[in-house]
């Protein structure tokens, strides 16, 4: 599963051996992104995109600023989700005209930064209305808006829904001709629509369906629009494999489908452009976690990896971000990548909890205080997504690679 490779035993990342880049980094745990095998992901997702498809990156996946600014010169946006992450957006150096913002219950503060950087806002309630149309008063700017739809259907098959039935993301379809009527009176500048229905699919014929729902709702929802449709986000939902037995997500079939959708969206809704919006397929595949061995128990003849690395810095490893059966990520011994696996362990970390578990149960090779353990799979959902100050141990370190 692992795109790191091993050489003479030992995993290597960006070309260099673990235990080296381990010295280099100066303590354990740590976070190492590769930044080649990011910029591969994005060049190969692009061959097999159709043309004029615009990618963007959602930040929430990955927030770190370094690595924000390696996408901001591969993708052609970047989504935030919040005023703190709009700063590390704008700091990127991403054209503000290409950085939207979604997300529920945003303050006025945050309306109004947004309204002053000149970006997109992502509209989820008719509550952010009047303030982005004082914003835009006080500041001589029309508020640059578009409607997030909480569509009638699901993204089926997803690790994480997020559109249909009730939700408190976007505005229910069904209230969509209203809240367009009010952004028209107030004078906001409407640029589009933005559908997002889910996360962490790996069926390709479900994210097929879910876009061709949303694009036939984005007709359908453009004949109440004040304005011409200039933007039609579609969303993602692309996955990658976690667990064994998950493969990697064909998009062949999902970029047919987009350019059949674009084809029609030239005479349907011209001069839309089409957004894909991507985090973790972008950047998780290419993050390890890495932590060290500490100490080696044996109870009751099970054996005990205790580490210095654990749910404070990963909790999506540890199975506590929104996994209902708890299943292990795929892990290695870094420094003895290349022997036979040993009697099964568990992974743990220093947190007293037994909440803590990296890894259950794994076949790994015989490890001694002092390896490296590997956690794949670490690039999204990650550091920013851990509970840093639980049992207040050292932090972890992010490095881009
Ligand atoms: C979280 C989120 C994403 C990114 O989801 P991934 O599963 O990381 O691709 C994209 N768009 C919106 C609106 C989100 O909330």
């Amino acid at each position: 599963m692992s795109q790191f490779p091993v050489i003479d035993g030992e995993l290597h990342v960006g070309g260099q051996p673990l235990t080296r880049l381990a010295a280099r980094i100066g303590q354990t745990p740590f976070y190492a992104y590769d930044r080649a095998l990011i910029s591969a992901r994005v060049a190969e997702l692009r061959r097999a995109l159709p043309d004029g498809l615009r990618l963007h990156y959602a930040m929430k996946a990955n927030p770190m600023p370094a690595l924000v600014c390696h996408m901001a010169g591969l993708v052609d946006g970047i989504d935030v989700a919040s005023a703190g992450e709009l700063q590390v957006a704008l700091d990127s150096g991403c054209s503000p005209e290409e950085i939207s913002f979604a997300g529920p219950g945003k303050r006025a503060d945050e309306l109004q930064r947004a309204v002053a950087a000149g970006i997109l806002v992502n509209v989820e309630s008719a509550r952010e209305l009047p303030t982005l149309a004082q914003a835009g008063e006080r500041l001589g700017v029309r508020a640059r808006v578009a409607l997030r739809v909480n569509p009638p259907f699901e993204l089926k098959s997803s690790g994480m829904r997020m559109g249909g039935g009730p939700k408190p993301f976007g505005v229910d379809a069904e209230q969509v001709p209203a809240v367009l009527a009010e952004i028209g009176r107030l004078g906001l500048a409407f640029e589009g629509f933005h559908i997002f229905a889910g996360s962490q699919n790996l069926q390709a014929d479900a994210i097929v369906d879910a876009q061709q729902s949303a694009y036939r709702l984005a007709v359908e929802l453009a004949a109440h629009a004040p304005a011409p449709l200039r933007v039609l986000n579609l969303g993602g939902g692309f996955g990658i494999p976690y667990f064994a037995g998950e493969a990697r997500l064909p998009v062949d079939a999902i970029a047919a489908n987009l350019g059949e959708i674009m084809h029609r969206a030239a005479a349907e809704l011209p001069g839309a452009r089409l957004v894909l919006e991507l985090g973790r397929y972008l950047v998780g595949e290419a993050g390890i976690y890495v932590c060290r061995v500490t100490d080696r128990k044996c109870s009751r003849g099970h054996v005990f990896l205790v580490t210095d690395g654990g749910l404070h810095h990963h909790l999506a490893a540890s199975g506590n971000f929104g996994q209902v059966l708890r299943k292990n990520y795929p892990v290695t011994i870094g420094n003895r990548a290349g022997q036979a696996p040993g009697e099964p362990c568990t992974v743990v970390g220093p947190l007293c909890t037994p909440l803590d578990v990296i890894a259950a149960k794994v076949a790994l090779p015989d490890a001694a205080v002092g390896d490296l353990v590997v956690v794949f799979q670490s690039g999204a959902y990650g550091a920013s997504a851990s509970p840093a100050g639980f049992l207040s141990h050292p932090p972890c370190i992010e490095a881009l690679i």
